[in-house]
């Protein structure tokens, strides 16, 4: 580890990772309005400022402070229908990552679909359109790479994982007239020639859930505490914890008996 990663390792900051937003949305993935508000009044109340992971990895924490990351996965529409009123009432920043064939579509996620009894039901996994992400980036969102079709990286030959890491980012890149510089595993799922392939790609960062045991720590392997809709207040304040997650993952490590990078 060099001084720039031992940086991000003693003052990490906070880093949340939901999906959806919603009252509408059948599962677990999904954040009730009204507890995301409370998070996010909270987390204002506790006096944590927010950043984009971004500027995160361009200027890491010199000092501990109290930082939150606020990233949402998979760029459902609600993100900006319901959580970016949230997010701008309460002054806050995010960065949410997107499925760069899926930007400006109207596919709706394998695992959603029998989610849908009825017409009405479509529109809560709905993606986001380009004009809600050039509004929420003008506001100071930040918009990362969530591959090319949402891939699960280690099952791909090494050709099918260079295009999912690398082509979601140029197109991503053009999508938004600027450059495209964080990076999310589906499903945190990852090994080692993955994360170099992401460091290759002109990353400056990846983010991964839930913590992994042995998994080591970089830039490219960013740790999130994940919050869905059975996570209760309690939970959440313990999620907000450094050492409760640190301490999960020295617990792990112990369990797994050796420091292995799956
Ligand atoms: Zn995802």
């Amino acid at each position: 580890m060099n001084t720039a990663e031992r940086k991000y390792y003693y003052y990490r900051p906070l880093i949340l990772a939901y999906h959806s937003v919603s009252d509408r949305y059948d599962g677990n993935l999904a954040v009730p309005p009204a507890v995301f508000e409370r998070q996010m009044a909270f987390l204002s109340q506790r006096g944590y400022r927010s950043m984009t992971l971004e500027t995160f990895v361009r200027q890491p924490l010199a000092r501990p402070e109290k930082i939150v990351i606020l990233t949402f996965d998979d760029g459902y529409a609600d993100n900006h229908a319901v959580a970016f009123p949230i997010l701008k009432k309460y002054g806050l920043t995010g960065t949410i990552f997107v499925t760069a064939d899926y930007v400006n579509t109207d596919h709706i996620y394998s695992w959603d679909k029998n989610r849908i009894k009825s017409p009405e039901d479509e529109a809560a996994y709905r993606l986001l359109t380009l004009d809600q992400i050039f509004e929420m980036m003008e506001y100071g969102m930040e918009f990362g790479s969530h591959t090319s079709t949402h891939a699960i990286l280690p099952i791909l030959s090494e050709e099918q994982c260079w295009r999912e890491i690398h082509a979601s980012r140029e197109s991503l890149s053009r999508m938004l007239d600027q450059p495209v510089t964080s990076f999310c595993y589906p499903e945190g799922k990852l090994n080692d020639r993955i994360v170099q392939m992401v460091a290759g790609a002109g990353y400056a960062c990846g983010v991964v859930t839930p913590p992994r045991a042995g998994l080591p720590l970089s830039r490219y392997t960013l740790r999130r505490a994940g919050v869905y809709r059975s996570t209760s207040p309690l939970a959440f304040r313990l999620k907000m914890s450094p050492f409760v997650m640190r301490y999960r993952e020295l617990f792990m490590q112990r369990q797994s008996g050796s420091a292995v990078s799956a």
